[in-house]
């Protein structure tokens, strides 16, 4: 009995184990597809400067729009394109896509004249050589300034390249567009990248929002990473602001800027159109 029971295990697991691969390799076909289709799409979720309430710019937000299966998010594919290496090419698109769309926004005069574009980079494009000279030539290409865009990079445990990355954000940096990080106190060295990486901006993550208004140790530690950020001379910024309530006590303690669902969810830009028609 417990050798067929182990044997079942055994089935089991390699039944298990074939269909993820199997999974994997369907994914990664229908993703070199995507690219060839165009069926990536960008959201674009408003940043505002949280004393005037002013419009400061968008967050580009990748999605898949997949035939048949519907809208997916980036957690269900940036993971699988990152192990086939089709992040460089998704990647360059949603910087194409995103500066495209900036520069749409410039010339209809409906947005501030200094509204930036944020975009969100993989650590496999930032080990790329590649990228400091790609985002120049998008830059020149849409008639932008280095310092309308601003790259956000996550503190990855997993670091593709810790010297080339360093190279590239050093080789952005120089060329004048703006580094933030990502999901600030999450990662496992936080502070370490504050050491190195040439960022002006600051994103605390949600997950220290989102206790700020009911749990005294987080709203110690929001306040210390804002007086940190300012320490650095860097830019704060809050995202996952759901409440009226939060808004108030990120102001209160002296946040930069603020996003989250509370204040604009994610949209393509055509529903941008109409919230902002004067
Ligand atoms: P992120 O850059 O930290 O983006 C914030 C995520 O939180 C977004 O999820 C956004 O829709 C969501 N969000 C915004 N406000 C709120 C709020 O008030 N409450 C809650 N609960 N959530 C909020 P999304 O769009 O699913 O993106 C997830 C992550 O995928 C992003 O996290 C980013 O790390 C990654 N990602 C998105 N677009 C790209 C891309 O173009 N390239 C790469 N490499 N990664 C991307
Ligand atoms: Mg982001
Ligand atoms: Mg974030
Ligand atoms: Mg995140």
């Amino acid at each position: 009995r417990a050798k067929s029971q182990g044997g079942n295990q055994a089935s089991l697991f390699e039944q298990g184990y074939s269909s993820r691969a199997l999974h994997f390799l369907e994914l990664e076909q229908a993703l070199r597809k995507a690219l060839d289709r165009e069926e990536f799409i960008l959201n674009f979720q408003p940043i505002y400067n949280a004393f005037d309430g002013a419009l400061h710019g968008f967050e580009a937000l990748v999605r898949w729009n997949r035939p048949g299966r519907g809208m997916v998010p980036p957690d269900e594919f940036i993971p699988a394109a990152e192990s086939t290496g089709l992040i460089l090419r998704i990647g360059d698109w949603v910087i194409d896509e995103a500066l495209r769309q900036l520069s749409e926004w410039r010339q209809s005069n409906r947005f501030p004249a200094k509204l930036t574009v944020s975009v969100n980079v993989s650590p496999f494009q930032l080990a790329n050589p590649n990228l400091v000279g790609l985002v120049r030539q998008l830059l020149t290409k849409h008639h932008l300034a280095p310092s309308d865009l601003l790259l956000e990079m996550t503190e990855t445990a997993f670091m593709a390249d810790e010297s080339r990355m360093q190279a590239t954000v050093k080789g952005l940096a120089a060329a004048g567009v703006g580094l933030s990080i990502d999901d600030f106190g999450t990662g496992y060295s936080s502070l370490a990248y504050l050491r190195y990486l040439p960022a002006k901006e600051l994103k605390i993550d949600r997950s220290f929002v989102a206790g700020l208004t009911t749990n005294a140790r987080d709203e110690v530690l929001v306040s210390a990473v804002i007086a940190l950020a300012h320490a650095l001379d860097m830019t704060c910024v809050a995202e996952g602001v759901e409440t009226a309530e939060q808004l108030e006590h990120l102001r209160r303690l002296g946040c930069d800027q603020v996003q989250g669902y509370f204040l604009g969810r994610p949209v393509p830009a055509s529903a941008l159109a109409e919230t902002w028609q004067e």
